[in-house]
């Protein structure tokens, strides 16, 4: 398990108020948990897809309590720790409905990778385009953006500089689309217009993998060329 912890500092000049992300390299899938803060002690959780007590440990060791768990999309490597949080924490879970059936459906998924997922968690509120959530001094300024194809119900969190994407988009590549529900055409129009259209410097946090920007994946991402899909 790698922990990487970036420091306020660095990434303020991005953000322009203090904020403190961690991120966890999480399951057999190498998932990407990221647990932001903003300046208080609630933390939103992004896809604890795995290794729960790692995960709990990291909060606890912190002081925080857990405002939101958000999954940006239900596969089995993203949502795989959310019961364990929920059992261990207050908070609320979201996810886009268009996953539900996806979750429901969690032991199948997780069969077809050889893998036994966690249990199915609930869901307190669905969540959707255009949606703003607070958190702390980001009253207000965390974004939910629509961005299917990976998954019908795949969402991203835009919020202080910085994209949580799932796996809609990795520094030199895109998600995969022969999963069930997945359309390759419905993803590349998500990254056009939903993603590219953010500012270059952005900072793009993927599901898996590493840290990119929006204007590196602009012009250097080989599956987003112009004249491409
Ligand atoms: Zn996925
Ligand atoms: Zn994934």
């Amino acid at each position: 398990m790698i922990e990487k912890v970036f420091p306020s500092g660095d990434l303020l000049q991005l953000a322009g108020e203090g904020f403190k992300l961690t991120s966890l390299v999480v399951g057999p899938l190498l998932t990407n948990c990221y647990i932001l803060t903003c300046g208080d002690h609630e933390a939103l959780v992004i896809d604890p897809g795995g290794d729960a007590e790692a995960i709990i440990e990291s909060l606890r060791r912190s002081g925080l309590q857990v405002r939101y768990i958000l999954a940006t999309h239900a596969h089995f490597d993203h949502v795989g720790a959310i019961k364990a949080l929920q059992d261990a924490f207050e908070g609320e879970t979201l996810l886009h409905r268009a996953d539900l059936p996806l979750l429901e459906n969690l032991v199948a998924q997780g069969a077809s990778f050889g893998i036994r997922p966690g249990p199915v968690p609930r869901v307190d509120r669905f969540v959707e385009e255009g949606e703003l959530l607070s958190l702390g001094r980001a009253n207000d300024r965390i974004q939910v953006i629509h961005t299917p194809g990976h998954s019908p119900g795949g969402i991203s969190f835009v919020a202080l500089g910085m994209a949580f994407v799932g796996d809609t988009l990795f520094a030199g590549s895109i998600g995969r689309t022969d999963l069930p529900g997945g359309c390759h055409q419905v993803l590349l129009d998500s990254i056009r217009r939903k993603l590219l259209s953010l500012e270059d410097r952005v900072l793009v946090f993927p599901g898996h993998g590493e840290v990119t920007t929006i204007g590196q994946e602009r012009k250097t991402n080989p599956f987003l060329r112009e004249g491409d899909g």
